[in-house]
């Protein structure tokens, strides 16, 4: 497959390269190019491979497979802890330090195909599906649908001849080529080379892959880390600009977090979406955090507290507790990654192709191509100036999602040798949380939460909200909640507060900020309570659009995120 796509020659001193292999089947034609990819002098900075799949091999058939190979089988270890929950739809897997990407798409071939908003360089094409499902047959509709995959010049590599199916690539656009005299028997290649102009329906950012440059991040919490960590491993120099002296003294200044799943009996867009968002972001907790003081895969159990009586509790295997400070500390220290603190961005200005970044007096901060305002709260307000600054631009606040502050409080207090064994061996969550037993120093700390106010009504005490978390922890583990009574009750519980961005329909923003072929000014924001579960996947998004890359998620949920997406009504 790989020789006839041109492969490993084509892909040298490219930027990033993009695989469409119609059936993932058992993986290994995916090991083989990771492989390749791997032994190649000046390889690309990034390997997009993009697998369609009806059902994915279970780990051991995938590595029984690769028995006879150990270099094989040593790239598919990797897979292990990621190989879990592989339900319909798209699963991002990550590989060598984020460089090389595996986007199983798991579904009929023609859906999945529907779903991908990216032009591959070069295609694997299955005639009959080697999947364990069996064949999933190609028919006109499904090879016109993979030419909407492809940009002229895309090279396909058919691994078993199909007169029919050469007929039908002819007829979208294909040219069949002649085959070298050693090509396995049936197999063929071909070229998209339409005779017709080629039109598109897709944003102009994804069929013209933005230059890599310069970008500045307004924000540096998790919002803005990510996206600084996810464009520097593409090679952009990024500046992260924070108006505290550290990263993460805003929400992100969480002292620990819940990585958990939403879940929900109709699967909606905020569930789907955090179940992405959770995998990508355990991903990074396996290979930047230290395992059991930042992070710890512990598992959550969430009990179903909506006034139904004897709802069973759901077990999160694929959940863990994380140090938010810690990650956005590690992806800051990204080589490509600066941090400038004390650095509040009042304004921006336009000069020549660049953006520069003005403090309140006017003074430059930094000078760059582009520029993402990851700055929660603070970017409707900075975006207004800008409005007003350059006009011509024609943002229009007014069609973002309404943006809203509710601020939140958590109680903590060391472990003091007391009523342990009431507290439970992982973290519970429902309508609240406790997370128990996290590493602090030389003890551990448990912590309940959080509470939820709006920032436009006075805040409340310190007292105030201890009260209602602790009637959170009453709810949600009653003989652990009676025994801590005492403990909040002579104030010896502390309290970490801050406040959330959240949108009117409670999904993150990430897009650009006006409507231009190629507009350099970028949102990401409006994680709400779940910066934890969104970050990594609104940053990968966002990449992926710069780079004309393939969306970690279907077309679908990616156009929930947009910027303008109008208002949606609000989801739980
Ligand atoms: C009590 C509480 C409990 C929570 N629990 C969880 C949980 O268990 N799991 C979970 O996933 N999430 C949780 N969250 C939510 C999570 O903390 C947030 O979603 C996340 O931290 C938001 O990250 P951010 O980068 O968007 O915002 P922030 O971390 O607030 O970062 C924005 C940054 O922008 C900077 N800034 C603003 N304006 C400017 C400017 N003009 N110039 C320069 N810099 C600027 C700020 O200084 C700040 O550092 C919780 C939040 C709270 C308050």
């Amino acid at each position: 497959m790989l020789t006839g796509c041109g492969l490993p020659q084509a892909w040298r001193q490219q930027q990033a390269w993009r695989i469409l292999d119609s059936d993932f089947g058992r993986g290994l034609q995916f090991f083989r190019t990771l492989q390749a990819w791997k032994n190649t002098p000046l390889r690309p900075r990034l390997l997009h491979y993009v697998a369609l799949s009806l059902a994915p091999p279970s780990m051991d058939d995938l590595l029984a497979d690769l028995a006879g190979d150990p270099e094989l089988r040593e790239l598919a270890q990797e897979l292990l802890p990621e190989w879990t929950g592989l339900l319909p739809g798209f699963h991002r897997l990550s590989f060598q330090g984020g460089q090389a990407l595996l986007t199983l798409c798991v579904g009929e071939s023609m859906a999945m195909l529907r779903e991908q908003q990216f032009f591959a360089d070069s295609v694997f094409l299955r005639a009959a599906g080697t999947g364990p499902a069996g064949a999933q047959p190609w028919s006109i509709w499904s090879v016109k649908a993979l030419a909407r995959c492809c940009r002229r010049g895309t090279r396909l590599a058919v691994a078993a001849d199909a007169p029919v199916l050469q007929a039908d690539l002819t007829q979208c656009g294909f040219e069949i080529q002649a085959l070298p005299n050693d090509t396995p028997s049936g197999s063929y290649q071909a070229e998209f080379n339409p005779r017709w102009t080629i039109k598109t329906t897709r944003q102009h950012s994804i069929s013209h892959p933005v230059a890599i440059g310069s970008c500045a991040v307004i924000g540096a919490g998790l919002a803005g880390a990510s996206v600084a960590a996810a464009l520097a491993r593409r090679g952009w120099r990024v500046q992260v600009l924070d108006q505290g002296a550290e990263p993460a003294l805003g929400a992100s200044g969480l002292p620990v977090g819940l990585v958990v799943p939403h879940v929900s009996a109709d699967d909606c867009t905020l569930s789907r979406l955090s179940r992405a968002g959770v995998r990508m972001m355990l991903q990074q907790a396996r290979s930047l955090l230290r395992q059991g003081q930042d992070w710890e895969l512990s598992g959550t159990r969430e009990r179903q507290l909506d006034g139904t009586p004897d709802l069973p509790d759901i077990w999160h295997a694929q959940a863990a507790w994380l140090k938010p400070g810690q990650l956005v500390q590690r992806w800051l220290a990204q080589p490509g990654v600066t941090f400038q603190g004390n650095a509040r961005v009042a304004d921006l200005r336009q000069k020549q192709n660049q953006w520069e970044l003005l403090d309140a007096l006017g003074q430059p901060l930094a000078c760059v191509d582009r520029v993402v305002l990851a700055n929660a709260g603070g970017a409707l307000p900075l975006l207004a100036r800008v409005q007003a600054s350059l006009p011509a631009l024609g943002i229009r606040p007014e069609q973002l999602p309404t943006l809203h502050g509710v601020r939140g409080q958590l109680s903590w207090a060391m472990h003091d040798g007391n009523q342990e064994d009431l507290f439970p061996s992982h973290p519970v969550n429902g309508s609240g949380s406790v997370i128990p037993a996290i590493p602090m120093g030389s003890g551990s700390a448990w912590f309940v939460g959080s509470t939820y106010q709006p920032d436009q009504l006075t805040p409340l005490p310190d007292e105030r909200n201890h009260q209602s978390n602790l009637q959170r922890l009453l709810r949600l583990c009653p003989t652990l909640g009676q025994a801590l009574a005492k403990r909040f009750a002579e104030g010896s519980v502390q309290a970490w507060k801050n406040t959330r961005c959240v949108s009117a329909d409670r999904l993150p923003v990430v897009g650009p900020l006006y409507q231009a072929d190629n507009p350099g000014l970028w949102l990401c924001a409006a994680m709400g309570s779940r910066g934890l579960s969104f970050s990594v996947l609104c940053a990968e998004l966002l990449a992926a659009q710069w780079g004309g890359e393939p969306m970690p998620v279907d077309a679908g949920l990616a156009r929930s995120l947009q910027a303008f997406r109008g208002e949606s009504p609000r989801i739980k």
